[in-house]
């Protein structure tokens, strides 16, 4: 049985990014940029000025200090100033607005004496007047040709706003993936139905269409497929239109734990069966490779924290290598333990914890879990940590590997 180790890196070498696509900037948000961006054009494309005021030449001031000027005209922003500003002479700006030639410095309102009624003229009371003073000139913030943003950026607001700037109305990214999620058994009821003797409800199906909402993927919702090879060759040939196929349960040793067995006969390639965990062992990762199209396959362990689990570790890290990221490995983070906590058994555990900033380092509560089918107590977790099989148990302060699953 694969380590979790060489089951993640398995499936980096079998996953590939998705391809290089075109998205509309009001729709870019949590796309990844494909491609290496350069500055277009200058930021600001012109001399702009910071401030409400006048602009005026500084060297007027060098020998006089308060002084009467010949107000020109009034720019404001988003028209092209006509006056050159030469001896005597300022015009009326706006923030925003374009810094008239012959200008090398706006003083602010609050600093002259203007009387609306008297519009022509305007008193600069400064005493001094410093060149460059509230003028943000061409190109400062960014100069033409510079690196703007680089592929493999996860595109936040920021990012939206920066590629609005400089007219990327079509952003370069990587396609999302579809993300198939398809739940198995004959017990599975849906959640507007009343509980029945033997059934429970199918909470795996909702619980990974959110997951696969979290990691930035777009979720293809199959429903239940019952414990049929008819009922599940369908679902299954559905789900493998899909770039990525989640199935939950029917991956153990039971009779009717049929997964394995279809996903073969679909085609699908097994590349490993099970990994050394808890939970999550039985664990199914495989592809179909067809000329047009690959997808590839996990059959996840139909128990909720299982599926959960492996979702975070295993899937994240797939959907993380397709969209391009340079770092697709899960991130954990050193943590430390509040409590201390036994652990039992050969396999190392992913254990659901609810992780928590204090000072400069993280601290790891683990929540009062019960074990694979204990997806309630998951409600109180925000991530987990890994504990290591180990005669002693963990003390309070030990320090452990802690995974945010909120993190991208
Ligand atoms: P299986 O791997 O199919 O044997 O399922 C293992 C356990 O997980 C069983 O107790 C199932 O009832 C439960 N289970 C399987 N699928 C789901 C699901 N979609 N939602 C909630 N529990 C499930
Ligand atoms: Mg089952």
């Amino acid at each position: 049985m694969l380590t979790v180790e060489d089951a993640l890196a398995t499936i980096l070498n079998h996953v590939v990014t998705g391809a290089a696509t075109v998205t509309p900037l009001a729709e870019s948000r949590h796309h990844v940029l494909a491609d290496d961006l350069t500055t277009p054009h200058d930021s600001p494309p012109f001399d702009k000025s910071m401030m409400d005021g006048f602009a005026v030449a500084s060297g007027e001031f060098d020998t006089a200090g308060k002084q009467t000027l010949k107000v020109m005209e009034t720019i404001t922003a988003g028209t092209i100033p006509t006056a050159l500003i030469g001896p005597q002479a300022a015009s009326r700006i706006m923030t925003g607005a374009i810094v008239p030639q012959g200008a090398n410095c706006v003083v602010p309102i609050e600093r002259v004496e203007f009387d609306e009624a008297a519009s022509h003229h305007v008193t600069i009371t400064d005493e001094v007047v410093n060149p460059e003073a509230n003028i943000l000139r061409q190109g400062v913030l960014a100069k033409t040709g510079q690196p703007l943003m680089k592929s493999g950026t996860l595109l936040a607001p920021q990012h939206v706003a920066v590629l609005a700037e400089f007219g990327v109305a079509q952003v370069p990214t990587v396609q999302q993936p579809t993300v198939a999620v398809l739940a198995t058994g004959d017990e599975l009821l849906s959640v507007d139905q009343p509980l029945m003797p033997g059934r429970i409800r199918n909470s795996n199906e909702p619980m990974l269409v959110s997951q696969v909402q979290r990691a930035n993927a777009k979720a293809v919702p199959l429903g239940v497929a019952r414990d049929n090879r008819e009922d599940l060759r369908s679902h299954i040939t559905e789900g493998l239109r899909s770039d990525f196929l989640l199935l939950s349960g029917g991956v153990s040793a039971g009779t009717l734990d049929l997964v394995p067995s279809e996903l073969k006969a679909a085609g699908v390639a097994e590349i490993f069966h099970g990994v050394q965990m808890k939970p999550g062992k039985p664990l199914w990762f495989g592809r179909l490779k067809a000329t047009e199209h690959t997808c590839w396959v996990f059959g996840l362990p139909g128990n909720p924290v299982s599926s959960m689990v492996c979702f975070e570790l295993f899937v994240r890290t797939a959907l993380r290598k397709f969209a391009g990221s340079n770092s697709p490995m899960p991130q954990s983070r050193p943590a430390r333990l509040t409590e201390s906590i036994t652990v039992k058994g050969p396999r190392p555990i992913y254990f659901p914890c609810k992780l928590s900033a204090a000072d400069a380092e993280m601290q790891a509560t683990p929540v009062a879990w019960g074990g694979s089918a204990d997806l309630r107590s998951t409600a109180d977790a925000n991530g987990m940590c890994l504990l290591l099989p180990r005669a002693n148990a963990y003390a309070p302060g030990d320090t452990v590997a802690a995974i945010d699953w909120s993190a991208m």
